[in-house]
């Protein structure tokens, strides 16, 4: 998926920016950048971090860079920031996000012949300089970073470093959180808040949907208000995002203890121990465990030394390698024992299904998990950070295909009431191997949170996405909810 921080300083900045950049390093895990603006010139630096981390690989180029203003990314794809000339000056420029209608917006800018890209060093349009491109259409910087929000599909946050100052900028529907931050002598803008105290900022504000910000070491103006529709992604509380951030100032560790809670109370199951597996399904197994008041474990334990990292390499095979090398079981916790597990999520279930044969491997007498939210059915389309994957990929979705049912059929599966989807959940189940599976319920998992539904995406769970019927869920919203197809009204 990607992170990105931002700093506008009245003093060198460089420090503030490496360690705020490098608490992001958990969202992404193929590029690290900085660019900094000192009086003279804009100096950037972009790192391979694919097998080592941002802070190993960026560290000796801290003596070189100087300057009162920067922007640091940790990115998923491509190289960035980019340093870009333009009719509105020198910038340089970070962004996150999925630009699903990319293909579309390159043969517009085609047709006018004006336009090239030249980041093309893994074959296709790097998505930053694009954003660039559409930025350049504009007259200054407000109205290009207004018209590439409007005219991308997907979603696109974004840094944009200038001579005066710092352009910050929250996608149009909010899917990821942008925040401003500031300590006495310096303004900072994050996508993770868990940046902040060990630099010593305080936490200002959460920018809105669309809003776009211009930061100095001074003080932040808005360029553009807040949009009202949003649909920041739940799954940053269940899974990737850091258990010290808070995102609309809820947290994400109480919303994972919250969770565990709520599969705690729709439960009946008895057994010895309550673990989570390593390390984003803990704080879940910590709210399950307290709940039922029987003992939490960690019949795991994660190898930190060498393989600390929570996200994994893009390669499903090393990924595999790496997560049977990280985690160690240990023996004595597991023999005999009847265990719970609360995992954030089941993906792809390759992974767990070998956790869950080690487990019996060690004479586990049952293992019983519960995912902290509702089965996955459709890939993420708007942000980058499952993009490898197609829907099949997904246990739920594999399970419904080997069930016999199509694409057709899927609203029917994510009812959690329904037979289909019990049919589904003991599908995989048994493809698990697992004693007894028990998923959360989308409406627990929105209380946990403690958004109102139509503010959240949950398309992953439930195919819910902004109505193209009336091109906006805000006023149907209210009243009905979002939709899980478009609906009859009118624009
Ligand atoms: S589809 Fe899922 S991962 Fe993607 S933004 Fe929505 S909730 Fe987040």
């Amino acid at each position: 998926m990607g992170g990105f921080f931002g700093v506008a300083s009245h003093r060198d900045c460089i420090l503030d920016l490496f360690y705020g950049t490098d608490y992001h390093s958990h969202l992404g895990t193929v590029r690290g950048g900085l660019a900094v603006r000192d009086d003279r010139a804009l100096t950037r630096v972009i790192k391979d971090i694919t097998n080592a981390q941002f802070r190993s690989k960026l560290e000796h180029e801290l003596g070189h860079l100087r300057g009162c203003a920067g922007i640091g990314v940790i990115s998923d794809f491509e190289d960035q920031p980019l340093i870009i000339g333009s009719h509105l000056g020198v910038y340089a420029l970070v962004t996150v996000g999925r630009i699903a209608n990319l293909e579309t917006l390159c043969a517009e800018l085609f047709k006018n012949r004006r336009t090239h890209f030249s980041e093309m060093a893994g074959q296709t349009i790097n998505p930053t300089e694009l954003v660039a491109t559409l930025i350049n259409l504009g007259d200054s910087f407000e109205e290009g970073i207004r018209y590439a929000q409007d005219v991308i599909e997907g979603s696109c946050s974004l840094l944009l470093l200038t001579n005066d100052g710092i352009y910050a900028a929250r996608d149009r529907l909010g899917r990821t959180p942008v925040v401003l931050a500031r300590k006495a002598d310096a303004r900072a803008v994050t996508m993770e808040t868990c940046a902040l105290p060990n630099l010593d900022y305080d936490i200002e504000r959460y920018l809105g949907p669309g809003e776009i910000v211009r930061l100095t070491a001074d003080g932040a103006e808005t360029v553009r208000p807040a949009l009202d529709a949003m649909q920041i992604c739940a799954f940053l509380w269940v899974y990737y995002g850091y258990p010290a951030s808070s995102y609309e100032s809820i947290n994400v560790e109480v919303v994972r203890n919250r969770c565990g809670a709520a599969l705690a109370r729709a439960d009946h199951v008895t057994v010895d121990l309550v673990a989570g597996i390593p390390d984003s399904g803990t704080g879940h197994a910590i709210g399950y465990a307290n709940t039922v008041d029987v003992p939490y474990g960690r019949p795991f334990v994660k190898y930190t030394p060498t393989w600390p990292r929570s996200f994994m390499p893009q390669d499903q095979r090393v990924r595999d390698l790496v997560a049977q090398m990280k985690l160690i079981a240990i023996d004595d916790l597991i023999r005999g024992k009847r265990l719970l597990f609360c995992e954030d999520s089941i993906v792809r279930g390759t992974q767990l299904k070998d956790t869950i044969r080690r487990l019996f491997a060690s004479d586990a007498r049952e293992v019983h998990m519960r995912p902290a939210c509702p089965p996955l059915v459709f890939g993420c389309k708007f942000l980058n950070f499952s993009r490898s994957r197609t829907a099949l990929d997904l246990a739920a979705r594999r399970a419904i295909q080997q069930l016999g049912d199509g694409d057709d059929q899927l609203a029917d599966y994510t009812d959690p009431d329904s037979d289909s989807h019990a049919r589904m959940v003991e599908h995989v189940r048994r493809e698990l191997g697992l004693t007894s599976l028990q998923y959360q319920r989308l409406p627990d998992l929105v209380s946990a949170i403690g958004l109102p539904k139509e503010q959240l995406c949950t398309y992953c769970w439930d195919g819910a996405e902004p109505c193209a019927g009336c091109g906006t869920h805000t006023a149907h919203a209210a009243s009905t909810g979002m939709h899980a197809r478009p609906c009859a009204l009118p624009a």
